[in-house]
């Protein structure tokens, strides 16, 4: 498993999407506020290949960034309003 860190404080990133569609993947540092959004990305569906991969926890934000939906790996949403 590969965790990304801030370029600036070397917190933990958290990985978003923007619900737009498609989707635009954003990373974000809780700790010094640091970002990074990337491009617009195709969907793409791939079929179940019967091995472990568990993708960790997406967090997807509205495109106004007011509210947060976060998916757990068990399929489980939390709501995280700010
Ligand atoms: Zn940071």
């Amino acid at each position: 498993m590969i965790i990304e860190t801030c370029p600036k404080c070397g917190h933990d990133l958290v990985n978003l999407m923007l619900t737009s569609n498609p989707p635009i993947p954003k990373k974000e540092c809780w700790s010094c506020g640091w970002s990074w959004t990337g491009e617009r990305e195709e969907i793409v569906r791939v079929p179940f290949g019967g091995n472990s991969f568990v993708p960790d926890t997406t967090n997807y934000l509205n495109v106004d960034g007011n509210d947060t939906i976060t998916m757990t790996s068990t399929g489980n949403y939390l709501n995280n309003c700010k």
